[in-house]
């Protein structure tokens, strides 16, 4: 049996395994293929990182290190990025998560065009930053084991409500002593100002579609102030609207207390959001935010997943499928770049979360064609659709299809009568679906093209094609499926003769 039809037939199985574009050793438990290596790429790669090293940001306890050195497996889709330990942080935070989602998507975007890469790995003196903070693979492990625990004794975590986060937002730093973004401002998108947009169009299809309760940390209302930063509360971080609204909740917005670190309350805006999550027992969170890359070049549509979680990993995958098809479906995006495939970082808000957890980056803020995309109304919700699409279906067990049209045949009808022929179709429209019928030519009497609306998913499409006329001639009919957010198939073309009988 291929991939393919194993797809088809049992969606969920394989959902829980992984998805169907991950690797085939990890679907089948075979053994990973031998580390395949083309040297001129790693030699590309490096030279890169050194460009990117010269340039990032450093955080606590870095020095610049000059010893850098890339290689890429492309039979396993792995990057591995050797530093040394002068390049380790004084402790474990989100700048430095940043930094090194930074280095791996302006390196990614290079070995991308090579071939497909899924998980990037970070190692320091040959060791991966786990061994130096011991914690961090704890948390990892205890969310993960929760998760399972839950997914035991219920089926799934099942609150039947759902987390959506906008990422980032005004948070108070103590080294400026005030309050700041984590984000600059590129090609005019300012990332924790721009995710709460995204949020609230992704809240109103969930609960439209979904028909879940979706839950969101941060303050939507607009106009009302912050009164400490002076800022308006809708720009603030999740962490100080989860302190507001359960001030006794502790636990979950103050897990930083008696901290002197500058970034604490941005470490504890991080770590807030998946403890909010699983507080809540949501079924999945969905985290939102922009990317970002030093050189302006990477473009598109990303999902993060935590390494080792492959229930994420298969959301993650249907995700990316569907936010492909809702974004092409807009003709000024239908050459947009999405991922084929989720990619695997240590992250903060996926690592704690007992649920599956996707971080959705939807385009590259850094990258100016990208930025006008997010600005976009039209792509934001085209995008957004898509991520409920990709749940949804995942969700229930379906696979992530291109809708496509059976090919229809020649027809003929008796003059002065009709006929009823069934149209048949792939994929998983939005209802109401359109049937356009055209006409390709018309030889002898009249040919009317025709638009037919389907609104009930359970009842069969069809096409009532009429002969009503008293003389012979023929129609090539041109007709494709619509679906209610402008996804379409392609043409099929078919012929139908009107005979005298
Ligand atoms: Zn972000």
């Amino acid at each position: 049996m291929t991939r393919r039809n194993q797809r088809r037939t049992i969606p969920l199985l394989l959902a829980l395994m992984g998805g169907a574009l991950w690797p085939a050793h990890v679907l089948a438990a075979e053994p990973p293929p031998a580390a395949e290596r083309d040297p001129e790429l790693d030699v590309l790669l490096t030279q890169k990182a050194h460009d990117i090293l010269e340039r990032v940001r450093l955080v606590d306890g870095q020095a610049r290190s000059r010893r850098i050195e890339v290689s890429a497996d492309i039979a396993n889709g792995v990057m591995t990025v050797a530093l040394d330990r002068n390049f380790l942080p004084a402790d474990y935070g989100p700048s430095f998560e940043d930094q090194r989602s930074e280095i791996s998507f302006g390196l990614l975007h290079w070995a991308e065009q090579a071939a497909p890469f899924s998980r990037v790995i970070f190692l320091y003196d040959g060791k991966e930053i786990e061994y130096y903070f011991p914690e961090i693979k704890a948390a990892d492990d205890a969310a993960r084991e929760a998760g399972e625990a839950l997914r035991r004794i219920r089926g799934m975590p099942g609150s039947g409500m759902a987390f959506v986060a906008a990422g980032h937002g005004y948070f108070y730093s103590y080294k400026d002593n005030r309050w700041v973004t984590s984000r600059d401002e590129w090609n005019g998108v300012s990332e924790g100002l721009l995710t709460p947009s995204y949020a609230e169009e992704l809240k109103a299809v969930i609960e439209q579609r979904s028909q879940m309760p979706v839950v969101r940390p941060r303050v939507q209302i607009m106009g009302a102030t912050h009164p400490p930063s002076g800022e308006e509360w809708w720009t603030i971080a999740a962490r100080y609207a989860i302190a507001e609204q359960y001030p006794g909740e502790t636990k979950i917005w103050n897990t930083y207390a008696g901290s002197a670190l500058w970034d604490r309350e941005e470490r504890e805006d991080i770590n807030s959001r998946p403890l909010l999550a699983n507080h809540h027992r949501a079924e999945v969170a969905i985290h939102l935010h922009s990317n970002g890359e030093p050189s302006g070049t990477a473009r598109g549509t990303r999902v993060i997943v935590q390494p080792g979680r492959p229930m994420d990993a298969a959301l993650a995958q249907s995700v990316l499928c569907s936010m492909k098809e809702l974004i092409h479906s807009l003709p000024e995006y239908g050459a947009f770049t999405v991922a084929p495939a989720p990619h695997a970082l240590n992250k903060g808000e996926n690592r704690e979360a007992h649920m599956p957890s996707i971080i959705v980056e939807t385009a590259f803020h850094t990258n100016p064609d990208d930025a006008k995309a997010l600005l976009d109304p039209g792509f934001r919700s085209a995008a957004m659709r898509g991520v409920e699409k990709g749940y949804r279906l995942w969700a229930t067990g379906k696979a992530c299809e291109t809708l496509t049209l059976d090919p229809l045949p020649d027809v003929q009808i008796p003059v002065r009568s009709s006929l009823i022929v069934p149209v048949a179709f792939k994929g998983n429209p939005q209802y109401p679906v359109v049937l356009e019928l055209g006409v390709a030519s018309c030889v002898g009497g009249n040919c009317t093209p025709s638009d037919e609306e389907f609104m009930d998913p359970s009842r069969p499409v069809q096409l009532e094609l009429l002969c009503n006329g008293s003389g012979a001639g023929t129609v090539r009919w041109r007709t494709r499926l619509r679906d209610a957010d402008g996804v379409v198939t392609e043409y099929q073309e078919f012929n139908q003769s009107c005979v005298l009988t």
